[in-house]
């Protein structure tokens, strides 16, 4: 394989300032050659050319129609063109695309326009990050990308605004600060546009935030509601909370959410209670660790489904659901779907949130079972003060934020799969403003089913929750999966390969050259004059290399090189 492009530092700075000089000349682009985003475009975005969206679609399907790259032909995939970021830091945006415009952010909340079938810069967009410390950002200076609507981007930033940006000049037309830096709170999600309003939640549920999902007017930033997802004592599931616990109750909301417009809700991930020591906080303590479905129009709160009631093992429920249907004993479900954390792959009833059926990815062994649709946790596997338990997953979890696809085609599931356990034991901790609330020590280990293996790449058959084919991986699989009526999933993996799986079998029918770093980012997928690119960050970072233990410490992984590097590829 050869080497794609070593980084230089010349070519790395002259890849950069042309993005940035492209800012001077961003005027002269014409309005009139770009398509605005309406809101019939955001409801068909499964069928547009572009990639409109976070996960493509209000499905958050992560599936793309489009067959020019099939499993014939993807062995002759070339690099069209490439960018270099300058940061050594986790890069974990999608390309987002409308007509020849393509926006992708990096670390640090920066956005930049580049045209989408040449990679020639427009714009770059740096938000001024001078007012926070970045330190309740627990796991990297990360961003998971933009918003579109009408003639505007939206981007959250790591010290909690949210700015809306001419999408041709990269100007700035709004922006609204949330909450001040650094006392808990920050934001790393791609907002989601429904009808109008800008949806966001925020992170922080390492550091007590209370967290919520919050609705902005697109136009003007006006809010419109913000909706916590612990609830206040007065609140329905406010008495799952010892007194006082909710106001540092955690519940971050920190990925986005997807939207059913036949029931016109919004279906959203909350993440762990704070602190992650529950012997503090007896109850379910709703809504952590759950999908709760919200009224875009107020932010009510319709239903909910909780993964992990108690969660004593940082199992957030933030993972993205998944809107499907599903056919199980001659029955067919509008349902979602979701791989949690908690190693468990969920299928829920989206009409009332009811559970279809559960099954393990992975080793699970914290919950271990279901009574009447709810999850039943393991006494032996909590954690107490002197109590040190192993169990699986690690709080790193049978599938972290990395997104799942899934195939109008095959109906399967494609899932990054992390193989872990943990030690864990409760420790002493009082809660203060900025600093971690957590309660526990604890290491990512091995799971002992997996020796010398960290990942796999699963497909995984919606209607039955089972494994259809595997691929194992050394390392952690920790990137966004896409899939195609080509045939095809993308995925990339930690050694710095774009990989191209038969969507059937799992064979792998191409891979890249290796690229300049390990690829935790997210694949995605557009036309431009009918012509079909790829798109992909490389950059190591994320919460692994942070948090990661003996994951971390696999010298395979300390040696991953690092560099953000975006790479597209056609045929
Ligand atoms: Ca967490």
């Amino acid at each position: 394989m050869i080497r794609l492009s070593p980084p230089t530092a010349a070519r790395r700075r002259s890849l950069w300032l042309s993005a940035v000089a492209g800012l001077l000349t961003a005027t002269a682009a014409h309005a009139a050659d770009y398509p605005p985003v309406t809101d019939a475009r955001l409801i068909q975005a499964a069928r547009d050319d572009g990639w409109l969206m976070y996960r493509r679609d209000y499905a958050s399907t992560g599936y793309a129609p489009f067959d020019e790259i099939d499993t014939g032909n993807v062995g002759q995939l070339k690099l069209a063109y490439e960018l270099e970021s300058g940061l050594d830091v986790g890069h974990e945006s999608p390309p987002v695309v409308n007509g020849d415009y393509l926006y992708v952010t990096t670390p640090r909340s920066r956005v930049i326009a580049l045209q989408a079938s040449t990679g020639k810069p427009l714009w770059t967009y740096e938000h001024d990050l001078s007012d926070t410390g970045l330190k309740t950002v627990c796991c990297d200076v990360v961003n998971r990308g933009v918003a579109l609507y009408e003639d505007k981007v939206y981007m959250a930033t790591l010290n909690n605004d949210v700015v809306a940006l001419d999408a041709v000049s990269g100007k700035p037309v709004w922006k609204k600060k949330l909450e001040k830096p650094d006392v808990g709170y920050a934001m790393t999600l791609a907002p989601l546009v429904v009808k109008g309003k800008v949806i966001v939640g925020v992170s922080g549920g390492e550091y007590g935030a209370r967290g919520y999902v919050a609705a902005f007017d697109a136009r003007t930033g006006k809010p419109l509601w913000k909706r916590h997802t612990v609830p206040a004592p007065n609140e329905p599931g406010g008495d799952t909370w010892p007194k006082g616990a909710y106001k540092n109750g955690g519940g971050a909301a920190w990925l986005t959410g997807s939207y059913d417009p036949d029931t016109d809700t919004l279906l959203w991930g909350v993440g762990n209670p704070g602190p992650w020591l529950a012997t503090m906080r007896p109850g379910d303590n709703l809504y952590t660790d759950s999908v709760i479905a919200i009224d875009p129009a107020n932010g009510k709160i319709k239903w909910h489904y909780q993964y992990t009631p108690n969660d004593t093992w940082d199992y957030d429920g933030t993972n993205e659901p998944v809107l499907t249907d599903i056919t199980r004993d001659g029955k067919t479900y509008k349902a979602l779907v979701s791989a949690s954390r908690n190693g468990w792959f969920y299928a829920i009833d989206r009409s009332n949130g009811q559970l279809i059926y559960a099954e393990k990815f992975v080793t699970a062994t914290s919950v271990k079972g279901f009574e009447n649709g709810k999850p039943v946790t393991d006494e032996a596997m909590r954690p107490g003060i002197g109590k040190e338990v192993f169990t699986c997953p690690s709080f790193l979890g049978g599938k972290n934020w990395w997104p799942i696809s899934i195939s109008a085609d095959t109906h399967y599931a494609y899932v990054p799969t992390l193989h872990s356990c943990m030690t864990i034991k409760g420790v002493p901790v009082s809660y203060k403003a900025g600093l971690p609330y957590l309660g526990a020590q604890f290491k990512v280990m091995r799971d002992p089913a997996y020796q010398d293996q960290w990942g796999s790449v699963q497909a995984i058959d919606i209607n039955t929750g089972k494994q259809v084919w595997t691929f194992p991986s050394a390392l952690p699989w920790n990137s966004g999966m896409l899939s195609t009526a080509g045939g095809l999933v993308f995925s990339g993996s930690a050694d710095g390969y774009l990989h191209a799986f038969d969507a059937k079998t799992g064979k792998v029918l191409w891979k890249s050259p290796q690229t300049s770093s390990g690829i935790i980012g997210v694949p995605s997928t557009w036309r431009v004059g009918g012509k079909q690119y790829v798109g992909i960050w490389a950059g190591w970072g994320g919460a692994s290399p942070i948090w990661g233990g003996e994951m971390a410490e696999d010298k395979r992984v300390r040696d991953i090189p690092l560099g953000g590097h975006l790479y597209v590829f056609s045929l």
